[in-house]
């Protein structure tokens, strides 16, 4: 089964590109941390994930719709993405971390997306 999304999508590109802007400094897919977040910040034990509405299923959202054939196929996979973003979000704040998902339909208005995120960059972890 092929990974659940691709490493550079294009919202990930986005949310990288803004922080650099902004002077952050960043690791990528760090795979020693669970659900290899996206982005880490060591010195502030912050994690962001940049989700896909679709993959992740957002819930409420115009992109997280269920595809009309092979139902049963996508409900799993689907469970499958949820269960494991769920158990990633628990380990990742048992050591420590503090993780924030950005998700792809928010970065229609990236000025919140920026506020958002220095916020959450910001804050000490507790
Ligand atoms: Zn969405």
């Amino acid at each position: 089964m092929a990974r659940i999304r691709a490493t550079d999508t294009k919202p990930e590109l986005t949310v990288r590109r803004l922080l650099h802007s902004l002077g952050y400094r960043f690791r990528l897919h760090r795979r020693d941390l669970p659900g290899s977040p996206d982005l880490a910040f060591p010195g502030r034990r912050k994690i962001v994930f940049v989700h896909g509405c679709f993959w992740h299923q957002h819930r409420g959202c115009r992109l997280a719709y269920r595809p009309k054939s092979n139902t049963k196929f996508w409900a799993e996979k689907f469970a499958a993405n949820l269960l494991r973003d769920r158990r990633a979000m628990r380990q990742l704040r048992a050591s420590g971390w503090d993780p924030l998902v950005v998700w792809e339909c928010e970065l229609a208005d990236l000025l919140r997306v920026r506020r958002i995120l220095t916020s959450h960059l910001q804050v000490k972890a507790h």
